[in-house]
């Protein structure tokens, strides 16, 4: 059997064991340690803005924190992109407030900024204007942020910026991560770089910061014995995953510049073929990490969805649909959704495609075997 092509698995740099070392011989196994203040301090270096970070134990985890700072509370309404992993979701439900779900629009996939719109004034004809707004930025490309931010400034309602797929893009020049109130990144195994498990909270005020590491630490308050007076969390990241991540960050934007080649790859694989089409970014004001490549299949591919992952993985290849519209999911069949269907016109098309920055040329042939078979 020839060796497996993943959609996107975890690529050292040869960084990450200096770091992890450093903290067995100094004895920090600890959720602190140098290398979560380095790992913090690497990431705000590279997002270039006056932010602050927290380095947390997920991306789920820098949700669920981005609410509670937002002093979300059981009953509210939070807007939330349909078309996204659930984790963007499942911390509206942790806190017993409801999702109202919003499509895409056509160029960048995320959040329809009219349907945005239409769910805020949903939620303010219930008494109830909703308390935040999470964009994603999904597979790497950038929301519309300006239109987005300036809803947000009418409307007085925080965006929770989820960039857990877009590290290292950028829209109109600016970092995905610094757009939101509060950003929020994942290092999870399969994003375009790892700890492992491990995630961040990006923040615009010190005091913000403060506030997200206390909750993080459980919430002890300032007294000799343990006091509390808040509810806390056990979400810090440690110092040995943190490590890892400073290693990573060594080589991001050589990450970077890889999964852009491999959608590169793919967008010469399709051309001139109306039968496939590559999710690209519509003008140049966005610059995509491409975390994953998507192609949509249409009825002049000759092939569906379903038996193009089936003939990948005849040859030991991993593709996969895209995500599941958060609407469309029993678990939140309830949920108000506003919008198109596009989003289940994506799912029902849309393949990823096989990303990983340590894809090798000879990966990309047997992949291209595959599409040479279809594609006369
Ligand atoms: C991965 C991901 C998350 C969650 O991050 P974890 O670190 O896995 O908890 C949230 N949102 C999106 C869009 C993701 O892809």
């Amino acid at each position: 059997m020839n060796k497996k092509i993943w959609l996107s698995n975890p690529h050292m740099g040869g960084g990450e064991m200096k770091y992890i070392e450093q903290a067995f011989a100094e004895n920090w196994i600890a959720p602190l340690g140098p290398n979560v203040n380095g790992l913090e301090h690497d990431i705000q270096k590279f997002l270039e803005e006056d932010i602050h970070v927290a380095a947390l134990s997920s991306g789920t985890a820098a949700i669920h924190l981005a609410l509670v700072l937002l002093d979300v509370e059981a009953g509210d309404y939070v807007i939330c992109q349909s078309l996204t992993f659930s984790a963007s979701a499942n911390p509206i439900v942790y806190l017993g407030a409801h999702p109202i779900f919003v499509d895409s629009e056509q160029d960048t996939w995320n959040l329809c900024p009219n349907a945005v719109e239409d769910a805020i004034k949903f939620g303010i004809s219930k008494g109830k204007k909703p308390k935040a707004i999470i964009a994603v930025s999904l597979y790497g490309m950038p929301y519309k942020a300006d239109e987005i931010n300036e809803l947000s400034k009418r409307y007085d309602i925080p965006v929770i910026e989820d960039s857990a797929e877009a590290l290292g893009s950028t829209y109109k020049g600016q970092k995905c991560g610094t757009f939101g109130d509060l950003g929020v990144l994942s290092f999870n195994g399969n994003k375009i770089i790892t700890t492992s498990g491990g995630g961040a909270l990006i923040l615009k005020h010190k005091e913000f910061k403060k506030k997200a590491v206390f909750l993080s630490t459980q919430a002890k308050d300032d007294a000799p014995h343990y006091e509390h007076t808040k509810i806390g969390y056990n979400y810090r990241m440690s110092n040995i995953c943190a490590g890892i991540g400073r290693g990573q960050m060594e080589v991001l934007l050589e990450r970077v510049n890889q999964r852009r080649a491999n959608h590169q790859f793919y967008k010469e694989l399709f051309q001139d073929h109306l039968g496939f089409t590559l999710h690209e970014e519509p003008n140049s004001g966005y610059y995509s990490n491409h975390w994953l490549s998507i192609v949509r299949l249409h009825p002049k591919a000759g092939i569906t969805k379903s038996q193009l992952i089936q003939k990948f993985a005849k040859e030991n290849i991993e593709s996969r649909p895209i995500w599941k519209p958060m609407h469309l999911q029993p678990v939140f069949k309830t949920a108000p959704h506003f919008g198109s269907n596009l989003s289940e016109k994506l799912f029902n098309n849309g393949l990823c495609l096989p990303s990983g920055s340590n894809l090798t040329d000879d990966d990309r042939e047997r992949i291209k075997l595959v599409f040479d078979e279809i594609i006369q």
